[in-house]
């Protein structure tokens, strides 16, 4: 008998679970630990966010699928992973504490023979002073946060009704802040729902960003073919903008947020601000912070984890230029290299490197996009790395055999800019590779066959179809595999 034990139950834990089950016998265990009750579907937090829907239609109870599907569940957060036992057995195990209500406080060793790491990103609002919700901002990076951002919109909007101006801030909290393409959709919501309520002319709208030029995304931006002809990202984006009143301040590290005022950084090294009546600003992302321990209790964290918390896998974390950096530095199977039994899936592994170029300021302050892992190839991988356990638990293969490097792997993203049946649009993205091969592509960096860009109504229409999609998947309902990740 072996187990199978997936930290985290999001997007890549959910997926790496329901693969996993059916294609073990019921000797072999699947266990999750997740600290949440309920599993979400992020990127409809943006529409939590504006209003379009409610936390409940973005949520569900995890504790029903996991019944339903024989998978073990440990509503806990993982606290600390002994890859090889300790003092009193050398069988490996993670020590979680419980979340739920009837067991809170409690504390477990779940033992494993493979582990597969998803618990996504640490949401570091402490790296800015004032930033995140309790503080001086916004977020809708959970369903919670963004039920209160729509709290305080509405709140806005009434005022606006009155005849009171408005300044709107959108954008990243922090110079490595990630995860533009959910800042821009948040904006493109924003923007829409305050047209609807007839109060545009009355609102400042600014997308505030660490990224070197809009339409970077953090992935180093793109030229994508669109309507035809090759545009680059920045004229899409600035273009977007420029139809709908938006302003935009690139370059920017956000060190402080006050009650009224975003205090930042630019690349020249100068302090701005900009004072505002509602800034929805992203955090940087960071590892959860799980610590690691040898058999004697000594703590081998580092061998586990990067500088940044994320878990070490099997790309090439060596020190390179811009210049140097190479496809093959990005990870294939997602195996820790020291222990072969231990994965890590979604946002949870550690990116070689960013995408986007580093560009540090004047003051050695570093403002570029970390990389950005979405939804997508947070699924794929997550899939890839299960099957390749599932094989090897199975005694067909004695390592990871599938790949699925980001610079092998294209991806569809669509970002909704207005959510209405009738009149909200969506930004149909797809690209290929996700990191840019300018060896094999060498003026554009993707292949511009695959890499396309288009606005319109179908979009919103297909974003809104995969909301449904991807919940139905996620809750195992029947035939959920023929739902693409
Ligand atoms: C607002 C927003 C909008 C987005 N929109 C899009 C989009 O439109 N398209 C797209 O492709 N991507 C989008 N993304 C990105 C997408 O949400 C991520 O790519 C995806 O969630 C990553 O999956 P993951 O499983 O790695 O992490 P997550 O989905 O964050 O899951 C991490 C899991 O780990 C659990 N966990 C945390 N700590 C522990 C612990 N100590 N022990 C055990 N478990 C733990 C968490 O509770 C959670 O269940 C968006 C992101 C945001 C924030």
């Amino acid at each position: 008998m072996s187990r199978l034990l997936i930290l985290g139950a999001g997007i890549a834990g959910q997926t790496a679970a329901l693969h996993a089950r059916p294609r073990l016998s019921r000797k072999h265990e699947v266990v999750v630990v997740s600290p949440n009750s309920k599993w979400n579907w992020i990127p409809s937090n943006i529409w939590v966010g504006v209003g379009y829907m409610k936390a409940e239609q973005v949520t569900f109870s995890l504790a029903p699928v996991y019944k339903k599907t024989g998978i073990t569940f440990h509503q806990a957060k993982a606290i600390s992973i002994h890859p090889e036992g300790d003092s009193s057995s050398s069988k490996p195990y993670v020590f979680i504490g419980h979340t739920s209500e009837d067991k809170l406080g409690q504390t477990e060793k779940v033992s494993y023979d493979y582990l597969i790491n998803a618990t996504g990103p640490k949401l570091n609002f402490e790296a800015t002073k004032g930033l995140g919700p309790g503080k001086n901002s916004l977020s809708v990076c959970t369903y919670s946060h963004a039920d209160e951002t729509f709290k305080h919109l509405e709140e806005k909007i009434e005022r606006m009704k009155k005849g009171e101006e408005q300044t709107f801030i959108v954008g990243t909290g922090h110079g490595q802040s990630t995860c533009q393409g959910a800042a821009f959709e948040y904006l493109l919501n924003l923007e829409f729902v305050l047209r609807e309520n007839n109060v545009h002319d009355r609102a400042k709208i600014i997308y505030l960003t660490n990224e070197f030029e809009v339409g970077d995304f953090g992935i180093g931006g793109m030229f994508l073919k669109q309507g035809g002809y090759i545009t680059h990202s920045r004229i899409f984006t600035e273009s977007l903008f420029t139809e709908r009143s938006i302003q935009w301040v690139t370059q920017a590290h956000v060190k402080e947020v006050t009650p009224n005022e975003v205090i930042y950084e630019n690349f020249d090294g100068e302090e701005k601000s900009i004072k505002d009546d509602f800034a929805m600003l992203l955090p940087p992302f960071s590892g959860i912070g799980l610590k690691a321990y040898d058999k004697n209790n000594v703590d081998i964290t580092s061998l586990l984890f990067a500088s940044n918390g994320f878990m070490i896998v099997d790309g090439d974390y060596s020190k390179k230029t811009y210049e140097e950096w190479k496809p093959s530095d990005w990870p294939e199977t997602y195996q820790n290299p020291k222990y072969k039994n231990i994965f890590a899936v979604g946002i949870a592994f550690a990116p070689p490197h960013s995408i986007s170029k580093p560009m540090i300021n004047p003051n050695g302050i570093p403002i570029f996009p970390t990389p950005p892992r979405t939804g997508m190839p947070s699924g794929v991988i997550a899939r890839q790395v299960a099957l390749n356990i599932v094989d090897m638990i199975n005694g067909k293969y004695s390592e990871p055999k599938r790949k699925a490097s980001l610079t092998r792997m294209g991806a569809a993203c669509i970002a909704s800019a207005g959510a209405n049946f009738f009149k909200g649009t969506a930004v149909s993205l797809t690209m290929y590779p996700i990191v840019p091969d300018f060896q094999k592509y060498p003026d554009t960096g993707r292949d511009l066959k695959y890499t396309s860009g288009e606005i319109g109504l179908a979009g919103h229409w297909i974003k809104l179809f995969l909301h449904y999609a991807f919940i139905y998947k996620a809750k195992a309902n029947p035939l959920w595999f023929v739902v693409p990740e």
